[in-house]
């Protein structure tokens, strides 16, 4: 699912490199120098800008104690972030990138075990999510509890060894000259028009990025970026007969202190986190102290291990949003300001793809003010869960053929050994999209200017059976937009495919909400959604965003 093309803003050096090549070298300073600092260093210079980086050094940062644990599944509700796929590729080949760089190994692989705390997150894992994940999961049985399910691995796990990593890029610019030890007083920074100017260490550039974590809450150009602190404490033990070397998961977690350095042999673990949003400024706590030490016992004694020594003990403040969205936010009048912030546990897998979208938006000519959440695609993200679904050979079925998108994406999926059933009741979207397809040579899809319901009613009595298929409601794009579907044959349609959806496909229905009667039949469907009498059908609702009620919703039914 990883599209070069999203790479080619951190490889491409383009009008960067052009105004190089003439003189007119750019230069940025990065203020902080955690993961969101290092991330933006390492892709200006890799787009030919001079970086300066001015960090204060403290030895106790929130990223220099992260423990670098990238992990797909996540919280109370075992979520699977939309983007997670994308953002993990995009983060990799950016870690790979740096190790070719300073000559080191700092990102690895490693699938991570997850365990239940509960019965109840055990049910709730077999039945509403396991369905959903079961590209990315695989369960995890103890054969001596009658084989039933105590977890599961997450095989898409990876982690960073991130003290190394920040180190070898302050080394990196040090050697350089482009790094400053000191601690920046905002006052000091004064705006000119186009560039931005710092006294001590006396610098000038054209961008300046606010990347402080925590403190940027007192930042006077940026006053409103949402900001929802969280203080957590590490406890570093040490457990000699503990031989796992992977990560693993139960309420809190462990995971060895130092790894991908030749043999592994370290019996020295960290196990975190606390949580703490209401006291800031306090340093490590008791409490913190024996609510991890207490963690650790239970993960020694789970396998059988004696119990831990402590060797250390750290607290750092994490900077956060309650959207738990990353803040990536261009000056709405100062084009010269730009801050990236508040990845809170999840800065070593969001700080390089969010390098990257601040880096596009500050190549824009005008100022936007960009801390919106990301909207999400519906489409890319039906077309990615659709793909999963099906193999070579496959029939599949556009049962909304409009302009022809998704017929044209279901042909190069099923190939040329499979078929296609594209459908629409308007002749013109039939047309439309006949032309996509002959301009991109494709010929194994049958094409019906027919309604879907009664259409999808007769391939299920003859008991015809499908991998996919694919719904987009609403009226035909540059088409009349008062033909539109109607909740009545969406419904039947919808009734119908799932009973020709074979076992293992996948049905998406994306549903609109913005235009005349897109709320009822969007509602007709999660009420059907949440009806379904078959058991050996799952669904999920996943809104295009959550706050906007009028955004698209995609449904998810599977096999
Ligand atoms: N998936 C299309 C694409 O990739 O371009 C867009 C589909 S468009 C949003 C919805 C389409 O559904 C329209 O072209 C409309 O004619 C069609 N439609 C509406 N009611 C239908 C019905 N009862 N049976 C089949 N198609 C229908």
């Amino acid at each position: 699912s990883w599209d070069p093309a999203e790479w080619s803003s951190v490889s491409d050096r383009t009008s960067r490199w052009e105004s190089r090549v003439l003189g007119l070298m750019e230069t940025s300073i990065v203020l902080g120098q955690g993961l969101s600092g290092s991330a933006l260093a390492w892709q200006l210079q890799w787009q030919g800008v001079r970086v300066h980086i001015v960090d204060r050094c403290s030895p106790v940062t929130a990223s220099r104690i992260a423990a670098g644990l990238i992990t797909p599944v996540t919280g109370r509700r075992l979520t699977k972030s939309e983007d997670f796929d994308q953002d993990l590729a995009f983060a990799r080949e950016f870690y790979e990138r740096v190790e070719t760089e300073v000559g080191e190994t700092l990102f690895e692989r490693q699938p991570a075990a997850r365990f239940f705390v509960d019965e109840t997150e055990k049910a709730f894992f077999l039945t509403e999510r396991l369905a959903s994940l079961h590209d990315d999961v695989v369960p995890i049985c103890d054969e001596s509890e009658a084989s039933s399910t105590v977890g599961f691995w997450m095989q898409h796990a990876a982690r960073l060894r991130v003290l190394r990593y920040l180190d070898l890029t302050r080394a990196y610019f040090a050697a350089r000259g482009q790094y400053h030890q000191a601690d920046i007083d905002l006052s000091e920074i004064h705006l000119q028009s186009g560039e931005v100017r710092m006294d001590r260490p006396a610098l000038s550039a054209t961008q300046l990025y606010f990347c402080q974590g925590y403190q940027a809450q007192q930042n006077p150009w940026f006053p409103d970026i949402p900001n929802a602190p969280a203080r957590g404490e590490i406890l570093t033990v040490r457990i000699p007969s503990r031989t796992a070397r992977h990560v693993v998961h139960r309420g809190y977690w462990i995971a060895p202190l130092d790894f991908g350095r030749g043999p592994e042999s370290s019996c020295d673990f960290i196990v975190g986190a606390t949580y703490d949003r209401e006291n800031l400024t306090a340093l490590t706590t008791d409490a913190g102290k024996n609510e991890l030490l207490e963690a650790a016992r239970r993960f020694a004694s789970s396998s059988g291990e004696e119990a831990p020594e402590i060797l250390g003990h750290t607290s750092a403040v994490r900077a956060g949003t309650r959207q738990r969205r990353p803040v990536v936010m261009k000056h709405p009048e100062h084009p010269q300001l730009a801050i990236l912030n508040g990845m809170g546990s999840k800065a070593s897998l969001w700080a390089p793809v969010s390098a990257k979208r601040l880096l596009e938006m500050m190549s824009q000519s005008e100022a936007l003010p960009v801390s919106k959440p990301r909207s999400k695609s519906l489409t890319t993200l039906a077309h990615s869960i659709v793909r999963r679904a099906i193999t070579a050979g496959d029939l599949a079925i556009d049962a909304t053929a409009g302009n022809g998108h998704d017929t044209l994406f279901l042909a190069q999926c099923v190939g040329e050994g499979g078929r296609v059933t594209s459908i629409d009741v308007q002749l013109s979207a039939i047309e439309s999209t006949r032309a996509r397809l002959e301009a991109n040579g494709i010929i194994n899809v049958q094409l019906l200017n027919v309604d879907h319901g009664q259409h999808l009613r007769r391939m299920a009595d003859e008991h015809q059976q499908a991998k996919a298929i694919m719904f987009n409601l609403g009226y035909l794009p540059g088409g009349d937009k008062q033909q539109t579907t109607t909740p009545e044959s969406t419904l039947m349609a919808i009734q119908a495919g799932l009973q020709i959806l074979s076992n293992g496909g996948v049905m998406t229905v994306t549903a609109y909400r913005g235009h005349p009667g897109g709320q009822q039949e969007a509602a007709a469907v999660a009420e059907l959604a949440k009806s379904l009498p078959d058991a050996s059908v799952t669904v999920d609702m996943i809104p295009g965003s959550e706050d906007n009620n009028e955004s698209p919703v995609l449904f998810v039914f599977r096999r």
